[in-house]
C-alpha cells in the first residue's frame, strides 16, 4: 500500500486520473492502467532504456558516496552547498529527488525531515530502495519511483520543493526535463538544480574528446575502458594531487584522462581511487551530455515561472528559484 501522503500528489502519468491502491499496485481510477508496486518500488516504466549505464554504476557502487557509510560527509557538503537549503528548510515538506540513483542525496534530505519521492529511470531504484532501508529509515517516509522525467505519476504545482542534482545533463532534452521538474513544484515552493556548466572550461575537462567516441560504445566496453585509465593514470594523478599543490592539481586536471577524486584530506589511497574510477566511468558512459550555460538555466526557470533565480556560490552551475 502506498501511504497517504504520496498518495496525495500521485496521479496518472498517462491521463492524470485519480489513482488507488490496489492489491498488484495502484490503479487509474479513469483509464485503468495499474502501475505495479513491488518491494518499495512503484514502476512506471517497463524496461532498461538510454540510463543503463547509469543503472549499473549506481548498483556497482552501492554505498560509496553515501554518507550513512563512509566518514567523508562529501554528500552532505555538496547538498547544502548545491541547494542552499539547511536543515529546518525541509522539515515536513514533500521534496521530490529528480533523478535519485541509488539515492545518496535521497538520504540527506529524509535526514533533514522531507517525505521523499524519490525518482529514476534506471534500475538504480532497487539500490535506492535498499540503501534507504538498511540507513535505517522508514518508508513510511520515502517513496521510490522507476519513471521518466516526461511521465512522471506527480500532479503538477503539489511539491513543497524539488531537487536534481548532476541529472539534467544526461536527460535527451534537459530544458523539457527541467520544464516536467518545475511544474510540479507548487506556488511559494522551490527548487535547486546543479548541471554540468556549458562555457570555454569545459573544453579543457578530456571527457568532452574522449565522449566523442565513447558515447557510442557499450556499457562494458565503457568500463573495461575505465578500469584501464584508472589502473594506468591514478598512480600518477595521486602523487601529483597530493604532492605538488595547485601546479600538481592543475597538470592532473588538464592532461590525465581521468577523474581524480579525493574529497577529503582523510581520504587514503584506496577510497579515492574508487572514487576515481566511479566518476570516470560516469563521465565516459551517458548516452547524453548536453551541459548548460547559466544564462540558459535563468531563461527555463523564469519561463516556467519562477523568480528570485539565485547561481549558488559553488563548482559547476547550481541554481535555486521560487515559484510565483
Ligand atoms: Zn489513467
Amino acid at each position: 500500500m502506498i501511504k497517504q501522503w504520496a498518495l496525495d500528489v500521485l496521479t496518472c502519468p498517462k491521463c492524470s486520473g485519480k489513482l488507488t491502491n490496489v492489491q498488484e499496485g495502484v490503479q487509474c481510477e479513469q483509464c485503468a492502467i495499474t502501475y505495479p508496486y513491488q518491494n518499495g518500488i512503484l514502476r512506471c516504466v517497463e524496461m532498461d532504456n538510454y540510463a543503463e549505464s547509469f543503472g549499473f554504476q549506481w548498483n556497482f557502487f552501492k554505498k560509496t558516496q553515501h554518507d550513512s557509510a563512509n566518514e567523508y560527509a562529501h554528500s552532505t557538503r555538496r547538498f547544502k552547498a548545491e541547494t542552499g537549503w539547511e536543515e529546518n528548510d525541509l522539515s515536513g515538506n514533500i521534496v521530490l529527488d529528480g533523478g535519485c540513483g541509488n539515492g545518496r542525496f535521497t538520504e540527506i534530505a529524509l535526514k533533514m525531515g522531507a517525505k521523499v519521492i524519490a525518482l529514476d529511470l534506471s534500475n538504480a531504484v532497487e539500490t535506492c530502495y535498499s540503501n534507504m532501508s538498511e540507513a535505517g529509515f522508514s518508508d513510511e517516509d520515502f517513496l521510490v519511483v522507476q519513471a521518466s522525467f516526461y511521465e512522471m505519476p506527480i500532479k503538477e504545482n503539489s511539491l513543497d520543493k524539488a531537487f536534481t542534482l548532476g541529472v539534467l545533463q544526461h536527460t535527451p532534452n534537459p530544458r523539457l526535463s527541467l520544464e516536467k521538474i518545475a511544474a510540479l513544484v507548487k506556488h511559494d515552493g522551490d527548487i535547486a538544480c546543479w548541471v554540468y556548466e556549458k562555457n570555454w572550461k569545459m573544453w579543457m575537462d578530456y571527457r568532452y574528446y574522449f565522449r566523442t567516441v565513447t558515447k557510442y560504445l557499450s556499457k562494458n566496453a565503457n568500463w573495461k575502458l575505465s578500469l584501464f585509465l584508472t589502473h594506468t593514470f591514478f598512480p600518477l594523478a595521486w602523487f601529483l594531487n597530493k604532492y605538488f599543490g595547485f601546479p600538481g592539481k592543475l597538470i592532473s586536471r588538464v592532461f590525465l584522462p581521468i577523474a581524480f577524486r579525493r574529497v577529503h584530506s582523510s581520504m587514503g589511497y584506496a577510497d579515492s581511487k574508487t572514487w576515481t574510477l566511479l566518476d570516470t566511468f560516469d563521465n565516459l558512459s551517458p548516452r547524453y551530455d548536453l551541459p548548460i550555460s547559466e544564462k540558459e538555466m535563468f531563461r527555463w526557470l523564469e519561463a516556467s515561472g519562477f523568480t528570485d533565480i539565485v547561481r549558488q556560490n559553488t563548482p559547476g552551475l547550481a541554481v535555486k528559484a521560487l515559484k510565483k
